[in-house]
């Protein structure tokens, strides 16, 4: 699990927007991210520990991966019409 700020999301977002990947809505906090040219699918899940966000994806990347960034831009959405974020 990898702690989410500003920073380290907004590459991740720079870098999805260049991948473009297919983001699904497995449920609230659970999506899965695909590679539209190499068709790998990813499962990204996201979690709020004491105000504190983190991210998990188990593809191999050690940071936040733009699997995180590609899924963060639904899950802003679907957080932000959910009281309990
Ligand atoms: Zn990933």
């Amino acid at each position: 699990m990898i702690e989410i700020n500003t920073q380290n999301l907004e590459k991740a977002i720079a870098k999805a927007r260049q991948t473009k990947p297919l983001v699904k809505v497995i449920e609230f906090r659970h999506y899965q991210v695909t590679n539209k040219i190499t068709g790998a699918t990813y499962t990204v899940k996201f979690s709020k520990i004491n105000n504190r966000k983190f991210a998990e994806c188990d593809c191999k990347a050690t940071k936040v991966c733009y699997h995180i960034g590609a899924a963060s831009g639904i899950h802003i959405i679907l957080a932000a019409q959910t009281v309990t974020t």
